[in-house]
């Protein structure tokens, strides 16, 4: 008699995949979370001269000496970086899940007198859409925190990972999710980028959700959700996805107190060295 034996891995499978669709569909969040009139506001009070001054060419200098040319900006938000980098003389392509972002940033990019190569892609899928190989991928502005599983970090950086030449660089930041965490939210840690104008605080802080209240001078009042990303948790995620070398900065020092930075940003190398791995700080 013929018996069917279930797989035990697909048992496994259907019991693991409500919670999994929970925090897939909360990843899904960021496409409705970024309404027209936070972003409008957000791009309207931020200075985008300030914000360039206080992270300096830290990006830039990175880049260039790594000799990347060929950047892709995987999340492009209202375009600060792609055009930044465009400036600097880099290729870009700049993408987003978002179309109502890319529009913003395509306006923005006119305004600085630049055409901006835009792909609608999710990072989850982002070989379907961003065809090509790239000497650079970044992912900045906290932008990582809208992925609420580790299903979903784990696709978006083997994706990030495989749009990469075979030498390239991935650059990614956080807010130092650790101190807050740890140590209760400080009013020295805003937004580096945000100025005067916003003010940024988590509303509520748990240990897989942080949510934000960003106020406008105008009494406006606006959310967003995030995962809060351990420091240690996304540098093992990238060793795990494949990157060789990587070294986090904090606040855009080498060095650092960990509980001092505002923002972490890791750079994480494809390029295997013949030395056994080592885990640089
Ligand atoms: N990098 C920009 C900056 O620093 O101003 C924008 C940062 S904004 C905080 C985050 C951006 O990531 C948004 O434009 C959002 O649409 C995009 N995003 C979030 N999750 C995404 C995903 N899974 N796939 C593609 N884009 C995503």
């Amino acid at each position: 008699m013929n018996k069917t034996i279930p797989e035990p891995d697909q048992t496994l499978r259907a019991r693991d995949r409500e919670p999994h669709n929970r925090l897939q569909k909360a990843s899904d969040h960021y496409k409705t979370q970024y309404i027209q009139e936070f972003v409008a506001k957000w791009d309207e009070l931020i200075d985008w001269n300030a914000r360039g001054e206080s992270e300096g060419d830290f990006f830039i200098r990175e880049l260039k000496k790594r000799g990347a040319h060929k950047v892709l900006d995987v999340a492009t938000g209202t375009g600060f970086h792609s055009i930044r980098l465009l400036d600097a003389g880099f290729e870009v392509v700049s993408a987003d899940g978002s179309p109502e972002m890319l529009a913003r940033a395509f306006a923005n990019g006119r305004r600085h007198g630049h055409i901006l190569r835009t792909v609608q892609a999710d990072w989850r899928w982002l070989n379907r859409d961003v065809h090509g190989k790239f000497d650079a991928v970044v992912c900045l502005g906290n932008s990582f925190t809208h992925l609420f599983s580790e299903q979903d970090r784990r696709k978006a950086l083997a994706e990030f990972y495989a749009v990469l030449r075979h030498d390239g660089v991935l650059i990614l930041d956080q807010r130092n999710y650790d101190a807050i965490l740890d140590e209760g939210f400080k009013t020295k840690h805003t937004y580096y980028y945000c100025g005067e104008n916003v003010k940024a605080e988590p509303e509520h802080v748990e240990d897989n959700l942080t949510r934000f209240r960003y106020e406008f001078p105008d009494g406006s009042e606006f959310h967003l959700n995030m995962f809060p990303l351990r420091r240690e948790y996304v540098r093992r995620l990238l060793l795990e996805v494949g990157f060789q070398t990587f070294r986090t900065y904090g606040d855009f020092q080498e060095t650092y107190q960990q509980s001092e930075p505002d923002f972490f940003v890791h750079i994480a190398e494809k390029r295997y060295e013949t030395e056994p791995e080592k885990l640089r700080s």
